[in-house]
């Protein structure tokens, strides 16, 4: 099973700091749908596609006829109703429109991305604690920047209880990956991100907040963190999947199929070697092997908070036997 991650344009209105995206923003390109019908019948038949998300770039600059058309050419090949996820910065409310038009007729979510950094990040806020008429499946997705984690976690906690309370919106705290064409490097390891969500999931139980939050589900039943599991479609309709420069994220890119399943193969083999005797090998954290970060004390896959999650930390044994 596999996620597609399509993205039709690189170009956005924002200059997020923290953007993985950095110089590509000013990339014109956009997505050519005949090219992308080729790859999703190339892909159909191929794999299994579990579930499709759509982001860039900032959606909203695209034409909506353009994006109605892609859910519609997605809708052709999805058979079995699989999900399509549409992400925007919130900066054009007609994506929120667009969304409620398909809903009757396809399983089509909206991701909202929120950060302290993002400059309408009050916009939001006052949407989703004020606004009406929702998407029936709305999600909000924060990545764990040092803005995040400085920010009191019960006032945040508080935060997103008030969103659910009138926007019924899932959270999903995403982590922070450096890539190679962002100059910026905040100091969010895989370490400061175990250590905070230890913290954020434990008060999160400890305080019987009800919103979904997608990370304590991720927590309960990790995924296979291979290269088999996703797949992106670039705005120049290469097939494109994430590797490493030292630690930073790259897409290596290629027009042809194969090249990726022969990417998946030397992957599978460097993950042999190096992970077949974890205890989580196939079903760890990772969105992506980082091979480098396996001699760091928390790895790629995230095998700390996979330990403390065991060892009983969501109920505070850990605390208890530190006392
Ligand atoms: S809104 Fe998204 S794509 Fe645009 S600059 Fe910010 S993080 Fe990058
Ligand atoms: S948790 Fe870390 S060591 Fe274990 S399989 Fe995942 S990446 Fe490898």
């Amino acid at each position: 099973m596999t996620v597609l991650s399509i993205q039709p344009s690189f170009r956005c209105n924002f200059k997020c700091p923290y953007c993985y995206l950095g110089s590509l923003r000013t990339d014109p390109q956009i997505l050519d749908l005949a090219l992308l019908e080729q790859r999703l019948q190339e892909l159909t038949s191929n794999i299994y596609i579990e579930c499709v998300d759509i982001f860039g770039g900032e959606i909203g600059l695209l034409p909506m006829n353009y994006l109605r058309n892609l859910i519609n050419l997605l809708n052709k090949y999805l058979t079995q109703g699989q999900d399509i996820n549409l992400t925007t910065n919130f900066s054009n409310i007609r994506i929120l429109r667009l969304v409620k038009e398909f809903e009757d007729t396809c399983n089509v979510g909206l991701g909202l991305s929120y950060n302290f950094e993002r400059q309408n990040f009050e916009d939001i806020d006052l949407y989703l604690r004020t606004g009406k008429d929702f998407p029936k499946r709305l999600c909000t997705l924060m990545v764990v920047l040092p803005s995040i984690i400085k920010y009191n976690i019960f006032a945040l906690l508080n935060l997103c209880q008030a969103w659910y309370k009138n926007s019924g919106t899932e959270i999903s705290f995403i982590r922070y990956f450096p890539s190679i064409y962002n100059n910026k490097d905040y100091e969010v390891n895989n370490q400061l991100y175990a250590d905070y969500m230890k913290a954020l999931l434990f008060t999160y139980k400890k305080a019987n907040y009800s919103f979904p939050l997608n990370n304590l589900a991720q927590l309960a039943n990790p995924g296979d963190p291979s290269l088999n599991s996703n797949i992106f479609i670039q705005p120049n309709g290469n097939y494109a999947w994430i590797q490493y420069d030292n630690n930073r994220e790259y897409f290596k890119e290629s027009n042809n199929f194969k090249d990726y399943q022969t990417a998946i193969l030397k992957e599978q083999e460097q993950y042999q070697q190096h992970c077949i005797l974890c205890p989580y090998y196939n079903r760890c954290l990772a969105e992506h092997l980082n091979f480098n970060s396996l001699k760091n004390t928390e790895c790629c896959g995230l095998k700390g908070l996979l330990t403390w999650r065991d060892q009983g930390g969501l109920y505070g044994k850990d605390l208890c036997q530190n006392n």
